[in-house]
């Protein structure tokens, strides 16, 4: 037999009270809230995953600035996007959006309308397809963000870990109780702001919670040790990079594919140079954390005359098959325009650069 809290006659006074708070507490000021276009819909959730909310928007309407409409965007091309949004540090995750964006528009501009379909484009994972069905076309999915996954596991007293197959399910179950009073819209939109704002990671405000007299984790007194998550074990990689230069320009490859960030600019790396242009007149290490990665760059400088450096440029571009550039030095780093698109810590190790002391003594050619 089922338990009272798998029944919707059990939710449904809690969804109207759920509605209700939204309504009065909810973030309906959010700007991507008050449209409905597609394009800036899905733009939003591209940008915001795994973001703050101020960092992600600032990319949004940088974005919706320099391309007002899904055209626009395929009509400028992938490495003015990755330029629009240097510094956001999820290329990959861009990259799949713009492949999606030209196959949409390839189809003439013909959005998808349900989850399937939605779904079917590339970088379009459960969660994104779920809350673009949801929030634009009312389909009864529930996407799983941390908040979601957070508030469920809380109202179920769900004590395992919420990144399973068996958790998702649960949650999906519960989400489909609570589609039978409302639109799935709103009940979407309350969850993610009952998360964001009430049932936070820490500190949970229960007694401000229109699911309070619901909520199993509150009755029990365990809303703090939930949810449980699967623990991150990140991989340490070393990544040894040169910086080559001259006296006013220096040398950036774009990453393969097969590479992290790919289809970035960056510093190229030192094995695949053909061979020791110059002497390492100095080393840098960075430490850079990524979602499953802890990257420790290090970096050496080799100077090198200018003639060496466009021999350089030259071999790279024919013996291992780079697009190359040579990219001006700049005395007082800054992320101009006219650099190419390059990752977050690309940017760090250039403004690291133009700090240094001895910046100028550096870039000497003896
Ligand atoms: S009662 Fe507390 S733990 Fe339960 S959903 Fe509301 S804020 Fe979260």
């Amino acid at each position: 037999m089922n338990k009272p809290i798998h029944t919707a006659s059990f939710w449904k006074p809690f969804v109207d009270r759920l509605l209700r708070w939204y309504r009065q507490h909810g973030r309906h000021d959010l700007p991507f809230r008050q449209t409905r276009d597609p394009y800036q819909r899905w733009l939003a959730e591209v940008l915001l995953q795994q973001t703050r909310i101020e960092q992600g928007l600032k990319y949004w309407h940088a974005c919706l600035k320099a391309f007002p409409t899904i055209e626009a965007l395929v009509r400028a091309g992938r490495e003015r996007l990755f330029q629009v949004c240097a510094g956001i540090g999820y290329y990959r995750r861009l990259s799949l959006f713009f492949d999606a964006a030209s196959q949409v528009v390839k189809q003439g501009t013909q959005f998808p309308t349900t989850y399937e379909e939605w779904r079917a484009l590339p970088g379009v994972g459960n969660y994104m397809a779920a809350i673009l069905a949801a929030t634009l076309h009312d389909e009864p999915y529930l996407p799983l963000d941390g908040n979601v996954r957070r508030v469920a596991a809380r109202l179920l007293a769900y004590s395992k870990n919420v990144y399973t197959r068996r958790a998702e399910k649960e949650f999906e179950q519960l989400g489909k109780l609570f589609f039978q009073f409302a639109r799935p819209s709103q009940i979407v939109e309350a969850f993610i702001d009952l998360g964001a704002l009430v049932c936070r990671p820490r500190n949970a405000q229960c007694r401000v919670c229109p699911l309070m007299n619901a909520c199993q984790a509150h009755r029990q007194g365990i809303q703090a040790q939930l949810p449980v998550r699967r623990t991150i074990s990140r991989q340490k990689v070393q990544l040894h990079l040169a910086f080559c230069h001259d006296e006013q320009r220096f040398l950036v490859v774009q990453y393969r594919e097969d590479e992290l960030w790919a289809g970035l600019w960056g510093l190229p790396f030192i094995e695949e140079l053909p061979s020791r242009q110059g002497r390492p007149w100095m080393r840098v290490r960075f430490d850079h954390l990524l979602t499953h990665r802890h990257v420790i760059f290090d970096v050496q400088w080799l100077q090198m005359p200018s003639a060496i450096l466009e021999s350089l440029t030259r071999a790279m571009r024919t013996k291992v098959q780079r697009a190359v550039q040579l990219v001006n030095l700049r005395p007082k780093y800054s992320r101009d325009a006219d650099l190419p698109g390059m990752p977050a810590w690309m940017h760090r190790v250039l403004a690291y650069l133009s700090q240094a002391k001895d910046f100028h003594a550096l870039f000497r050619v003896g």
